[in-house]
């Protein structure tokens, strides 16, 4: 039933060897941007990784930027670990000072539950901007000084670099970078959303699109700006100290002077009503029933671990990965993003091919005679495009996680991470009722 179409290779001497096939095969990604990023991909260094966090010196640092920050998040983003895992590794290794770490780790159970409700709406104003601009206010592209690393600011233009470069960001230089071109360039946030999931190991719609909702204040009660005081404490001072903006930069000022500054018709605007609540929806993922006698597995980029429900049920099954050289293309997708994807799928037992993936995916079912798919469950849209397609075919069963990270009351007020972490913290921290 095979086509003739060749699998993309597996087998590679080293990084450099990878690292040059990648680059070939994906001249479209390369084109947009060829750095490759330090960062490896893959469960062994994920593992690692895990093996070293620190949860009590994370709560105390953080928020600075040499502070003891986890950096799982393009392992959490591709599921190569899971919420569930890091946070029981977490309550293991230092159970009274978990807390705060597990509390950042409900950020992205949040976000992911929210973007399971609304979909594509994520690339949407969620609420009003709150800053007194309307949104044609703001330009609708990206300053190309910014993506050049050009503004003159040391602090902006190290981050933009070190964006490019690496694929990583700590979360206050994505808040200053973020706050910088909505605030104090006036740009739309879903410019600034679309750069960073080019070049984000993490790039995550759900992560990303309503973090910088939360900055612009179209998700969250006010615009968040910083000052040089806050950049300098948590940077150290190091930017600061070689800025040749030192002393007259954009962020010079009290917080009072900065909002007046950038927010002069903001009074007038500030919502007085309470947003309307977002329910979670009604139903949470099961773990499906296994009618399927020769089923073959799909794995797509929100769970490249081993240990995913999708390849523990099916162990023996062929599975697939199908690169969408549309979405790639579509999304700008950088080299280093699929660098990274390409290295966690090594050290899967899967077939990687490129193409539609509905038609990649049934062309496999077919070659191996196959009853139907099985997958992990995933809130993407895109996902339950594909399952459409496929399910007028063969049968699809997506399981979930075995241990979910919380399982909140149906029909969550979603609205604002508070009203969600008052209803799950206990949950979320293995408390006993
Ligand atoms: C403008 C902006 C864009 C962002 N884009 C993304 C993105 O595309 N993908 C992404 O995973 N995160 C995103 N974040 C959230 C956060 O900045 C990163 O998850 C975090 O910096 C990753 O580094 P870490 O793994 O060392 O985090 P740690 O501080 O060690 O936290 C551990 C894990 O908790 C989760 N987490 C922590 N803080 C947050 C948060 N505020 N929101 C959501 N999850 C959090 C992440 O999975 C992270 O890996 C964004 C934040 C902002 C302000």
């Amino acid at each position: 039933m095979s086509d003739g179409r060749p699998a993309l290779r597996r087998d590679f001497p080293n990084r450099a060897a990878l690292v040059d096939y990648v680059r070939r095969t994906f001249p479209g990604a390369a084109a947009v941007d060829a750095h490759i990023a330090p960062t490896l991909g893959g469960r062994r260094i994920a593992e690692t990784t895990l093996a070293h966090i620190d949860p009590a010196a994370y709560a105390a640092t953080r928020n600075h930027l040499n502070g003891a920050v986890t950096r799982l998040s393009p392992y959490l983003r591709h599921g190569v670990v899971s919420l569930t895992e890091v946070r029981n590794a977490a309550l293991h290794r230092a159970p009274q000072a978990a807390a705060k770490l597990i509390n950042e780790l409900g950020w992205r159970d949040y976000y992911r539950r929210v973007y399971s409700v609304i979909g594509n709406a994520v690339w949407r104003d969620l609420e009003a901007y709150k800053t007194g601009w309307q949104v044609h206010d703001y330009a609708a592209t990206l300053p190309a000084d910014i993506v050049a690393g050009a503004t003159g600011l040391a602090c902006i233009d190290a981050f933009s670099r070190e964006l490019h470069t690496t694929g990583y960001l700590h979360n206050h230089a994505r808040m200053w970078l973020a706050a910088y071109i909505v605030h104090f360039r006036r740009v739309r946030w879903q410019a600034g959303a679309r750069w960073f999931l080019t070049h984000l190991l993490d790039g995550d719609p759900a992560s990303n699109n309503l973090s910088w909702q939360w900055v612009a204040s179209t998700f969250s009660h006010k615009p968040y700006i910083f000052n040089r005081e806050n950049l300098e404490t948590f940077t150290g001072g190091v930017y600061c100290a070689v800025c040749p903006q030192r002393g007259r930069c954009d962020f010079e000022g009290e917080y009072a002077l900065l909002e007046q500054r950038l927010f002069p018709h903001r009074q007038a605007a500030v919502a007085t009503t309470e947003p309307a609540p977002l329910r979670s929806s009604v139903s949470q993922p099961v773990r499906g029933p296994m009618a399927l006698s020769r089923p073959i597995v799909w794995l797509h980029g929100d769970n490249l671990s081993p240990h995913s429900p999708a390849l523990l049920a099916a162990a023996n099954a062929p599975a697939l990965w199908v690169w969408d050289d549309a979405l790639l293309a579509r999304a700008r997708i950088s080299l280093k993003r699929v660098l990274f994807l390409y290295e966690c799928l090594l050290e899967l037992p899967v077939t990687i091919r490129r193409g539609e993936v509905a038609a990649e995916i049934l062309r496999f079912a077919a070659e191996h005679k196959a009853d139907g798919v099985i997958t992990n469950v995933t809130p993407a849209p895109g996902f339950a495009a594909i399952r459409r397609r496929l399910e007028q075919t063969l049968p699809v069963v997506a399981l979930a996680e075995a241990e979910a990270f919380v399982t909140p009351p149906v029909g969550l007020d979603l609205r604002r991470f508070s009203r969600y972490w008052r209803k799950v913290a206990a949950d979320a921290l293995q408390m006993k009722a």
